[in-house]
């Protein structure tokens, strides 16, 4: 199988791309990886799209989106970009086309760029499965064609450019009907306009691939590349962009997974990043995920090329590993807290790790984020542990420790490789890749107690990471394995964004079964300082590993970013929702703004709530529509009803403490 999908797997290089001219800053090539967002205000609002494009402006973007439900919206862009040039703005402008060819036969010719969905652009969604023959699969692209081509030379004529955007959730119901729902299906939706375009001699395109999964949308995207090779078509730039990501710390969490796992491999000439939040909070999530990359190749140490790639990166699948208590397996990847730095830890600390003490009742619960194994290093804590948290210290403190086999000694290679006395179960071995060498992996192979904590120094680190498990894997190693990563002082941002590329980087490819965020390289704190930041590194990992979809701890919520077709205030709902359902372990909810994008691009959802009109909601199980106009105020209880009527409703504990 070829598995090429980028320049190197070890080293930082950016894949070369053809470089598009949107009017006057181009994109690809050797030119920076831009930012851009999309507004949310009416578009036929001229002075609010304005007013909000200059936000976005200052916050960074380079581009911006406008939507173009319609000519007239289309029209009104010409009067938007004037206003905004009045001002001194020459911001490129997109206009965003669902379904509407008309209008974005009038947008081409005002603005520098037209977004397509080709899963809309010339069909109406049925949700149907429809049985397609050759001469009719044939023929729908025969329309296709037809409908297609005069906006392309429309955009030639003018020099706009376009991209031709492929969203997961909004696949043809002839897409679906031959490759499903599929990364492969995703790729064929976006070859099928590209064709028609290099057939007119057009090549002034941008691709995008987005999913709100993010295994889906990174395995698309590397698919995506290949097969333009594979067809011998232009390398063209891609916009990277995972779909309704959500908001906060989830929405930047699943965005860096997605979009940070891509640019590890030099992929990505643009980036939106898709948050329930004002469009200018967007931007410097972007830029941070971008500027990651501006040194990466100098501070990288070098890493020699890998000869043979032991997974599949177009498909999902877990690296197979030996079964270790409960690590490796079949087991959900573990969280693995670090309260290191900590000494003295009591009962109450212990909620910052999930664990939560009752005075009254004196016992404890755990939360839906109770961490698997807490690290103490040389701290080694004094009481017994509650809920099957078990302990994890150094080798020197366990060879003197009280209880020893209620601890687990975490060694270095020399320890391990010397055949010091071991734990009985469970022995954690701290290693980086130099550390992999042929005695070791002997020594693995053998051993059924070992995990291993993998860690590297190394600026390029996802993929130096990688290649420790490729090395496992090629010599038949089934170890489990921890992903160690620690940062130094970063904004809460970054330190969201770059631990789950490089952590997330990972999982979205079957590689670790668990999570560590260790703390060495943070400055010393009060100890209400370190609770909290152990707090946040406890959530994160857990968010990391619901982002990259491997282990389910809290409700998903998969909301859209809200356009100028919103029917109400997302972030005031989503937050009104996750208030009421955000203890519904593993059920994902769709907010969606509106009903003519919104029930396909919430996708894999299990329930959607979708506005329809002027204060009135659509109610959705799975793709089915089950109430259709319920008044906005009793939106959210009717929610709850139908969740319950599936006998998925629980009532929400109050945890006492
Ligand atoms: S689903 Fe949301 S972002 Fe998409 S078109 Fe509708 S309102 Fe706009």
């Amino acid at each position: 199988m070829n598995k090429s999908y980028c320049p190197s797997l070890t080293e930082y290089k950016r894949r070369k791309t053809r470089v598009v001219n949107i009017g006057g800053l181009p994109m690809g090539g050797d030119y920076p990886i831009r930012v851009q967002s999309m507004t949310t205000v009416d578009t036929m609002d001229t002075m609010g799209s304005v007013e909000q494009c200059i936000r976005m402006i200052e916050a960074g973007c380079e581009y911006i989106r406008i939507t173009a439900p319609s000519i007239k919206e289309a029209e009104n862009l010409k009067n938007i970009k004037e206003e905004l040039a009045k001002r001194g703005y020459n911001v490129p402008l997109i206009a965003d086309i669902h379904f509407t060819p008309n209008a974005a036969e009038v947008a081409a010719r005002i603005v520098e760029k037209v977004r397509v969905n080709p899963g809309n652009y010339a069909d109406k969604k049925k949700f149907q499965v429809i049985e397609y023959d050759d001469a009719s699969y044939q023929a729908e692209l025969d329309r296709i064609r037809e409908r297609f081509v005069p906006l392309v030379r429309i955009c030639k004529e003018h020099g706009t450019a376009m991209r031709i955007g492929t969203n997961h959730g909004s696949l043809s119901d002839r897409i679906l009907s031959r490759y499903g729902d599929t990364p492969l299906g995703m790729v064929e939706s976006a070859l099928e306009f590209l064709r028609i375009c290099e057939d007119e001699g057009y090549y002034e395109i941008i691709i995008s691939m987005k999913a709100s999964n993010t295994q889906v949308m990174v395995q698309a995207y590397r698919l995506l590349v290949q097969k333009l090779e594979e067809e011998g078509m232009q390398p063209y730039p891609l916009h990277l962009g995972v779909t309704e990501a959500g908001e906060a710390e989830d929405g930047r969490i699943k965005s860096a997974v997605g979009i940070g796992t891509l640019l590890e491999d030099g992929l990505g000439d643009t980036v939106r990043v898709s948050l329930t939040e004002a469009p200018e909070a967007e931007a410097p999530v972007a830029k941070a995920l971008i500027d990651r990359y501006t040194h990466r190749a100098e501070k990288a140490q070098p890493l020699k090329p890998i000869c043979n790639v032991p997974i599949n990166p177009f498909q999902y699948h877990r690296r197979e590993t030996v079964e270790v208590e409960n690590l490796g397996g079949t087991n959900v990847p573990r969280v693995v807290a670090d309260l290191s730095r900590q000494t003295d830890v009591q009962y109450a600390d212990l909620k910052c790790v999930g664990h939560l003490y009752s005075m009254l009742l004196d016992k404890f619960n755990m939360n839906d984020l109770g961490a698997d194994f807490i690290y103490t290093g040389h701290n080694p804590i004094n009481f017994m542990l509650p809920n099957g948290l078990k302990e994890i210290v150094n080798y020197d403190t366990w060879l003197t420790a009280e209880q020893r086999e209620d601890r687990h000694p975490l060694l270095d290679a020399a320890q391990y490789i010397g055949g010091v006395e071991r734990h009985e179960k469970v022995n954690f071995v701290l290693l980086t890749l130099q550390d992999l060498s042929s005695e070791l992996l002997e020594r693995l192979k053998q051993d059924k107690t070992a995990v291993l904590m993998l860690q590297t120094n190394n600026a390029h680190a996802m993929p130096e990471l990688r290649k420790c498990f490729f090395r496992l894997m090629n010599n038949g190693v089934q170890t489990p394995c921890i992903i160690k990563r620690a940062y130094g002082q970063l904004t809460p941002d970054e330190t969201q964004l770059y631990a789950a590329t490089d952590v997330g980087g990972l999982l979205i490819d079957g590689l670790g079964d668990g999570v560590m965020l260790g703390t060495e390289f943070l400055p010393a704190q009060e100890k209400g300082e370190w609770l909290q930041t152990i707090d946040q590194y406890n959530s994160l990992s857990f968010g990391i590993l619901q982002a990259a979809r491997t282990r389910m701890s809290k409700t998903e919520y998969i909301s859209c970013p809200s356009c100028g077709r919103t029917l109400f205030d997302l972030q005031e709902t989503t937050a009104m929702i996750r208030k009421r359902t955000d203890h519904l372990k593993g059920v994902k909810i769709g907010i969606m703004g509106c009903i003519v994008n919104g029930p396909g691009e919430m996708a894999d959802a299990d329930y959607g709530y979708v506005g329809v009109g002027k204060d009135k909601i659509a109610l959705y199980r799975g793709q089915t529509v089950i109430k259709k106009a319920v008044p906005a105020d009793r939106a959210v209880d009717e929610l709850i009803e139908l969740i319950r009527e599936d006998d998925k409703w629980i009532e929400p504990v109050q945890l006492v403490e």
